[in-house]
């Protein structure tokens, strides 16, 4: 379903990924470990489309994504993808519900259906009570569940998360990766996760570890 092939990207004289193969099917969980460094979040820039790989293939349900312009990569993210950061980065000025309804907004839906759906997914995500709280007033595990529900209140084929409880004691963050889990599952949502958590990566169907760039365990399921 999202596939990459001999992927290759450096950063001047880092050799950030170097020939990086894996097939990621429809449904499932896939964690990406690896020490600091071993190109973890550019692999999933290259995957999500947010950056270009220099040399490799990254394919989406059989089509080339990575040789998409930057408007249809932007598009195509919009449509298809959900993203997921350490830090939530949630819009401050907003209340929780608002900031999960924004995509859909950006989207042309009406506000009231908007917020119906983002309150809807923060039910789901465990996080209701919070709905109606801004940014300041929340704990960091409350903020990953609504970056969660933000990421997610579109219905994306791929969930692309990056250190998402990264910021987080561990029980907070299991909390946030048992409500991703869930969510994504009772959607079908792909889910890739890049941590250097062992714990984070339990929680996934597989793991598929980097080492200086390279893939060194898990491409097969
Ligand atoms: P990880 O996510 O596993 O910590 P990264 O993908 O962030 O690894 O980085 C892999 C290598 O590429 C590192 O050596 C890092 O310093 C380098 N790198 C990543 N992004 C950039 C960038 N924008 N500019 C320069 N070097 C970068």
């Amino acid at each position: 379903m999202l596939e990459a092939r001999a992927l290759r990207k450096t950063f001047a004289r880092t050799v950030a990924l170097d020939g990086v193969s894996l097939r990621i099917d429809a449904g499932e969980i896939v964690a990406i470990t690896g020490p600091s460094g071993s190109g973890k979040s550019t692999l999933l820039h290259c995957l999500a489309g947010i950056i270009r790989p220099e040399a490799g293939e990254v394919r989406l349900d059989g089509d080339r994504i990575d040789t998409l312009g930057e408007t249809e990569r932007t598009d195509l993210r919009r449509r298809s993808f959900g993203v997921v950061f350490q830090f939530g980065q949630l819009v401050p000025e907003l209340t929780a519900a608002e900031n999960v309804a924004l995509p859909l907004l950006f989207d042309r839906h009406g506000r009231q259906e908007s917020l119906r759906s983002a309150r809807s997914l923060l039910d789901r995500l465990g996080v209701a009570d919070c709905a109606d709280q801004r940014p300041a007033e929340l704990s960091g595990g409350q903020t990953q569940r609504i970056a969660v529900a933000r990421a997610l209140v579109t219905g994306p084929r791929v969930l692309f998360a990056d250190e998402p409880t990264g910021a987080l004691d561990s029980l907070a963050g299991e909390r946030v990766m048992d409500a991703l889990v869930r969510a994504a599952r009772a959607d079908g949502t792909t889910v890739m996760i890049v941590t250097h958590d062992n714990r984070v990566a339990a929680f996934a169907d597989r793991e598929i570890a980097l080492r200086d760039g390279t893939v060194t365990a898990g491409v097969t399921a």
